[in-house]
Parts: structure tokens; sequence; C-alpha cells
């Protein structure tokens, strides 16, 4: 859901998006008024500069507000879809073992999309944003000068996205000719330039709801919608939101208070940095999620340059250790320091004598001894030193390009932030 939110002044402008947006906004709530859904009076659609679309309130809301309420009907899930022209094609392809929440979601866009003032969901697809900022909407010079660590999770969301796609193509082959206009192919229709869009709509803006029974075979639970209106909400990660479900409704409160007259957000979750931009296409500024994330690789590399004898030729019991505690996991630097498996692998790896019970004790109580801490925050420090080096080269490669999409800006925000965290666990250590 949401847009961009770096954390800057939360001043807000009510102007139009571009030259029809008001009409789009009226539209959409007269809409929602004939389904009979009743939006607060307090709650209006605006432009924040920062943010861009999201919502305000005119007036003070104390902690515990309530926010929205969408009736079920007005939200768009699987069932929705199966009930919908194109619902057949997914039901009858019974040579697919399955197919995702997302996918189908996406599909049901791009149809609703074509089918235009047809369509019962106009006003609300009419008003979703036509580009969006998520890594998939860059061009390929783009996400050749990415660090590796955000280049492979960009891959992977590709690789997913084309999978789906594809899987997609296969079903409405079947099909051809397109029932509502009768003049196009529907491989014009479902071209992987609208599948983008409708999958980035979908990622950036499904919410989760209560799982329920599919008629179609889906992998994983049905459990994402399309909340028109509510996801409009733009993301903190400095409130709380609580949301309360029935069958007959989703509702969103606020935890927090929120001034008159100011935007209300809510929190799609404690995400870190990375995570925000992958799925949503933005960055929190000091986000108090946020962590830089390390690999065993880097870690090793740094061990085995101090010692004479490469660290790797340790014993397989504390290869084992490390395993069976999963101390090669969760390995990142946040805003308090090292993460625990970090410095427990580095520990199980630096320490001299080998005892398995006392090395498991320290793990199980999580603590260390002052000396303990010295060896760890020795190689913390130098792959520190070495992470702070490989990040400034990055981010000069990457402010290079005299030009770029906004997605790659947000990319460079998401690398600089990354180094200002190290860099400030790197100071803190010496405090
Ligand atoms: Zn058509």
């Amino acid at each position: 859901m949401g847009r961009v939110q770096r954390r800057r002044k939360w001043k807000w402008r009510k102007r139009s998006i571009k030259e029809d947006g008001d009409s789009i906004c009226i539209q959409l709530v007269q809409w929602l008024g004939e389904q009979k859904c009743i939006l607060p009076s307090n709650i209006q659609w605006a432009y924040f500069s920062g943010t861009g679309r999201g919502l305000y309130t005119t007036m003070y809301l104390p902690e515990g507000s309530f926010l929205i309420r969408l009736p079920k009907h007005i939200m768009i899930t699987i069932h929705t879809v199966m009930q919908s022209g194109i619902g057949s094609w997914f039901l009858n392809a019974s040579e697919v073992e399955s197919f995702s929440n997302q996918q189908i979601l996406a599909a049901f866009l791009i149809w609703e999309r074509h089918l235009g003032l047809d369509s019962r969901w106009a006003a609300y697809i009419n008003s979703l944003p036509e580009n969006y900022t998520t890594p998939l909407t860059m061009s390929k010079r783009e996400k050749a000068l990415l660090p590796k660590y955000i280049h492979d999770g960009v891959q992977e969301q590709e690789q997913t996205v084309l999978e789906s796609y594809k899987l997609v193509i296969t079903v409405i082959k079947k099909f051809s000719l397109c029932k509502h206009c009768g003049k196009l192919l529907l491989t014009d229709i479902f071209t992987f330039h609208s599948f983008l869009w409708a999958w980035n709509t979908v990622n950036t803006r499904a919410v989760y709801v209560k799982p329920t029974v599919s008629v179609v075979r889906l992998r994983g639970e049905n459990t994402l919608a399309l909340a028109p209106f509510l996801d409009l909400f733009n993301h903190s990660c400095y409130v709380n939101t609580r949301v309360e479900e029935t069958d007959e409704s989703y509702s969103l409160f606020s935890s927090d208070a929120c001034p008159s007259n100011s935007q209300v957000f809510i929190s799609y979750g404690p995400h870190a940095n990375y995570k925000l931009y992958i799925e949503y296409g933005f960055v929190v500024s000091n986000n108090p999620h946020d962590v830089v994330p390390v690999t065993v690789e880097q870690i090793d590399k740094v061990m085995n340059s101090v010692h004479a004898v490469p660290s790797v030729t340790f014993s397989k019991a504390r290869n084992k250790l490390i395993k069976n505690n999963r101390l090669n996991e969760n390995l990142c630097f946040s805003n308090e320091g090292p993460s625990f498996t970090l410095q427990a692998y580095i520990f199980v790896r630096e320490v001299r004598d080998f005892d398995k019970k006392v090395l498991q004790q320290k793990i199980f109580t999580c603590e260390f001894t002052n000396v303990e801490k010295e060896v760890i925050n020795s190689v913390v420090i130098r792959l520190l030193c070495d992470k702070i080096a490989k990040y400034q080269q990055q981010l000069d490669i990457m402010l290079q390009p005299n030009q770029c999409s906004e997605s790659f800006s947000v990319a460079k925000i998401l690398v600089y932030n990354h180094l200002q965290l190290l860099e400030k666990v790197h100071r803190n250590i010496f405090v």
C-alpha cells in the first residue's frame, strides 16, 4: 500500500495529482457511496509533498481512533475474481497445479482495466497510480549498477513475476480473442508491461484478510484483498495500526494520536528499508527497524584475511554448532549494533578452546564477558570498515548517471541510509 514516505516535515498541500485528479477522487467517493460504503467525513484525499497521494484528517484524532470501515463486498478478493468474466479461465485450468493470490488479482486488474467504463470497478481502477517506484520498474542499465545484495533481491522478484506472467499467458492462450470487444487478442491485452503494472498494484496496495476457502487451487492461503480508498493510507514506522475484521467488514484504528489537518499514516509492519524498497519501492530515513545484512562469506573473508590459518579449516564441530543453533541466520547490523547471531557466529569461529557445553551455554544466555566482547569487536570493526568502504564505492558508482528513474533514486537513498547506519554502529563501538 501507499507510496514514498521519507520522514520529512509532514507538510501537505491539497492539490490535484494530475489535471483530473480531483474528478477521479470525486468519482471514487461517489461510487463508494453507491456501494453503501460510508466514508468518515473527516478523512480526505490529498497530495503530500514527499509522500505523494495520501489521506489526512480534518480533526484531531485521539489514540485508538476509528479511521475507516470498508464493507467486504467492496474489497477485491479471489472470490470476486471467480465470479467475474475471467473466473472460469482459472477454474477450468485443470492442467495448472495451483495459482498464487497475487497472480489472479493481477490478471483481474488487467481485465477490468480493459473493460473501461463497463467495469464495475472502473472508479477504483481509474484511481490507481499509473506508475510505481518498485525496483521492477528500473532499467537494465540501472539494475546493473545496484550493489549485489539489492541486485539479488530484485532479480528474485523479477523471476517470480516472469514465471507468474508465463502461467497466466498459458491459461489465456486457449481463449485467444477478447469476448468483450471482439477485436483484440487476449495476448495483446495481457502484455508483460500491463502485468507488471498490475503486479505492482497488488504488491503495494493489497491488505491481508482472514483466510477463506477458495474454489480455485491456490499456492498458500487465500488472504489477499484490494481495498479501494483504504489503500491510500501511507506507511509510517512511527505509528501502529489495529485491524478489526468481521465477515462483513474490514476496519482500521490508529493506535496513535494524530493532529488535525495532518496526514494520517498507518503501519504496514515493522519492516527494514530493504524490504520496504523491494516490496513497495520506498524507504524511510532513520527507520528504527532498519538493518544492514551481512553474509557468512563477508565475515569469513574478513576473518581469513587476518589469520595465518584460514578459519574455514575450523572443525566440523564448530560448523555443526553454528548450523544447529542457526547462528548463520539473521546476520546483520541494526541501530543497536551487530545482531546477536553475528556476534555468536564470530565468537564460535574465533574462540581458541572449543568446549561445546560452554559455547552452548553462551548461546543460550546470550551473554559474553568483556574479554570475549573484545575478541568479537575486533572482527566486527574490521567487518564494518570493509563494508563501509564497499558501500561508499557502490554509492559513488550509483551517483554517476545524470538521469535516473525514481526507483533508482530510492535505491541510492537506501544505500546511503545503510552507509549511515554502518558508520553509526562503528562510532558507537568506540563510545
Ligand atoms: Zn477486448
